[in-house]
């Protein structure tokens, strides 16, 4: 039965939603498969994680992607052995079938010249600035009071730099290559298999809603984890019953 009330977190009720048959799941990382931490180099990652991932490619026989903002060598680095599908920088890289791809703009003058003066912002501010291939982040997680003057610096920044634009992601504001998108993963991977598949997008923030957008227009949906308005189906209240549930649908799946 479909939960009628978002607010409803029971993942008993959603494993059989799941059509193992058909479903294309896309998982985010940070805040839905590990907690999100003060930094984005200080989260505590499962130890069997990477293993857990692996076995739900192979129940969906390789319809299974991360999907992160973060850069596809990060992922790969946080989970050590994980052979599926990994999208990075909010679609802007790929390493499908072990293939990495780059967006063009990796390791352009245009990105270099975009993140110095990123960083500049950041020192001005006393705030975080996170370097990603294709673009930066302006973090204010550590200062929430200045969410409004970094968008103003965000704002400046694409003014002076052709070719970016700009997301807001948690307690940050994101600058990235014109039209990357987490829904364009969706799109791009659907497009590339069989159809008829059921796109499943998990997630905890306003990246992943993009990316529901897209599994709902193709007739599939989206599982919000933690709080926040969303269009998802269902939801799931933290990391724990995200990676509680995995491991239920392997375990069914095994017996
Ligand atoms: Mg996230």
């Amino acid at each position: 039965m479909a939960n009628p009330d978002p607010m409803l977190t029971d993942p008993g009720d959603l494993v059989p939603e799941i059509d193992l048959g058909r479903a294309y799941i896309f998982c985010d990382f940070d805040g839905t498969l590990v907690d999100i931490a003060p930094t984005p180099d200080s989260i505590d990652v499962a130890g069997d994680l990477a293993d857990t991932l692996n076995r739900m490619v192979k129940i969906l026989d390789g319809r299974f992607a991360v999907v992160s903002g973060r850069p596809v060598p990060d992922i790969e680095r946080f989970l050590p052995g994980y052979t599926g599908d990994i999208w990075g920088a909010h679609g802007a890289a790929s390493r499908r079938g072990g293939t990495l791809k780059n967006h063009p703009l990796t390791g352009s003058d245009a990105v270099a010249r975009l993140q110095t003066a990123a960083r500049h912002v950041g020192e001005r501010h006393g705030t975080l600035v996170e370097m990603k291939p294709t673009g930066g982040v302006l973090h204010y997680r550590s200062k929430p009071a200045l969410e409004q003057a970094l968008h103003a610096e965000a704002v400046a920044l694409l003014a002076e730099n052709e070719g970016f634009e700009l997301h807001a992601s948690k307690m940050a504001w994101e600058l990235r290559p014109t039209g990357a998108s987490k829904g364009g993963a969706v799109t791009q991977e659907l497009a590339d298999r069989q159809p008829g598949l059921i796109p499943v997008v998990f997630g905890d923030d306003v990246t992943d809603e993009e990316a529901m957008t897209v599994a709902i227009a193709e007739g599939g949906f989206g599982v919000r984890i933690g709080g926040g308005k969303t269009q998802a189906r269902f939801r799931l209240k933290d990391t724990a019953a995200m990676r509680d549930l995995l491991k239920r649908i392997i375990k069914e799946t095994a017996s």
